[in-house]
């Protein structure tokens, strides 16, 4: 998936190929500047409870049917912290603490974001209840997990189910 415009986003001219600052990047003649683009940062959110993770199952593609830790983007003038209590509030209605910086991922797969950033979180208020790109929210135990869909959702409750998650 890539997120390179066609067009300047200053003037709107169409972008060209030009070598500079040590690799071929969009290129705007009108402008005689580069365009930079950036990458795509979202947030996920591990919360444990009673021995159970958090999942949401997935309303929309890519992933539609599958869980997921509780995600989304990080809006470009957002606190990563902010972004992640915010898409946990969108999607299970829980009102959340976020507690401690897990890892950061890097693109791994097809998912949406360029990189990742993985926090986990406690409950302040709140009951479970799916919302925006969610269409379900539940509990799993080491041994119920279900289906579960993109490399940070994967990878994390893999670790968990391990004992190897610090949280
Ligand atoms: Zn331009």
């Amino acid at each position: 998936m890539t997120r390179i415009a066609n067009f300047c986003p200053t003037c709107g001219k169409a972008l060209v190929r030009r070598r500079h600052s040590g690799r071929e990047r969009p290129y705007c003649l009108n402008c005689q500047a580069p365009i930079y683009f950036d990458p795509k940062v979202a947030v996920v959110v591990f919360l444990e409870r009673n021995d159970e993770v958090l999942l949401i199952r997935r309303a929309v593609d890519p992933g539609k049917g599958k869980w997921a830790l509780p995600a989304g983007f990080v809006d470009y003038d957002e606190a990563p912290e902010e972004a992640a209590a915010r898409e946990t509030l969108e999607e299970t209605s829980l009102q959340v603490r976020i507690d401690k910086l897990l890892e950061v991922f890097p693109r791994k797969d097809d998912g949406l974001a360029d990189i990742v950033i993985a926090y986990s979180a406690s409950i302040l208020s709140g009951e479970p209840c799916a919302g925006d790109d969610a269409d379900e929210v539940g509990w799993f135990s080491r041994d119920s997990l279900p289906p579960l869909v993109f490399y940070p959702s994967i990878t994390l409750t893999a670790r968990w189910r391990a004992g190897q998650l610090e949280t």
